[in-house]
């Protein structure tokens, strides 16, 4: 096995975040996660294993004080950085008719998950570059397709995923970025245990998908653990989808 690296995750204490926490340290790599909220970041901490490889630090993604201090935390804690995923989002895509939506709610969810991006770039490239880094940022497949009453989500992962080739052409060739877009992956089982719900899929939930079932974390993280390895070392500026080929099915009403 390689040598152990040091990764950064945002949004790391819940859902598609802590599953690639989890894959990470499993791996036998040191991982720092951030999370604005620190109910479940403690209850991640109890939750990961081998704690004495994790870091887990307050911070909002959208606020640049904080991420600037979150990554130098990192580097004193772990001397080093090879990769960071901003994960960090406003999950829930639903805001209500677009003619209704508020200034306030649009810019929160450009914030936190596009914003959020951008500061990771600016304040982690430095420290990624004398290792070969990579970044991997988590869009979603509604930045190519859309349900109604959607917009600041949508908009928000379509603005990472131009933000991902601008970045790799801007930061290589020492720095490799990448945007995985998820299709639909089920987080109960990965929330704090306050927020976790019994959630159970339905025939048609799975038959919409190709793949025969909803995503896992799981299937995220393996895609982000390839991406920031060594292995995918020609590999930038692109977006992938991994949402069980729910979106190569055609659809016809009937
Ligand atoms: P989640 O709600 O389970 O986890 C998101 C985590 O981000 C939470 O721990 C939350 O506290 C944290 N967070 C929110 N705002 C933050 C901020 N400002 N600063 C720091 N942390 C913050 O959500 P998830 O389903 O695991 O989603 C993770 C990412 O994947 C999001 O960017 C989401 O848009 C994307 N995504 C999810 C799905 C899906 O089906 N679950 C599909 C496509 C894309």
């Amino acid at each position: 096995m390689s040598l152990p690296s040091v990764y950064y995750i945002t949004g790391g204490a819940q859902g598609i975040g802590l599953g690639i926490a989890q894959a990470l340290l499993a791996d036998g790599h040191r991982v720092a996660i951030t999370d604005i909220d620190e109910e479940a970041l403690s209850a991640a901490a109890e939750r990961l294993s081998h704690p004495e490889h994790l870091l887990a630090l307050p911070t909002d993604a959208s606020d640049e004080t904080q991420v600037a201090s979150s990554f130098t935390k990192t580097i004193a804690h772990f001397g080093r950085l090879d990769g960071i995923v901003h994960n960090a989002g406003i999950a829930d895509p639903f805001h209500g008719p677009v003619e209704q939506l508020s200034l306030d709610t649009w810019q929160a969810y450009l914030n936190t998950n596009l914003t959020g991006a951008f500061l990771c770039a600016k304040h982690g490239a430095a420290h990624l570059r004398p290792h070969g880094g990579s970044i991997v940022l988590m869009a979603s497949s509604r930045a190519l397709q859309s349900e109604p009453d959607t917009e600041a989500y949508a908009a928000s992962k379509g603005g990472i995923v131009a933000l991902t080739h601008a970045l790799a052409v801007s930061l290589g060739p020492e720095i490799r970025v990448n945007a995985i877009s998820p299709g639909w992956i089920e987080v109960s089982d990965w929330q704090k245990p306050s927020r976790q719900q019994p959630v159970e899929h339905r025939e048609i939930d799975r038959e919409q998908h190709p793949a025969g079932r909803v995503g896992t974390p799981e299937d995220i993280a393996a895609l982000t653990r390839f991406l920031l390895s060594k292995e995918a070392g020609f590999i930038t500026g692109q977006n992938f989808v991994a949402d069980g080929g729910m979106m190569r099915k055609m659809i016809y009403a009937e």
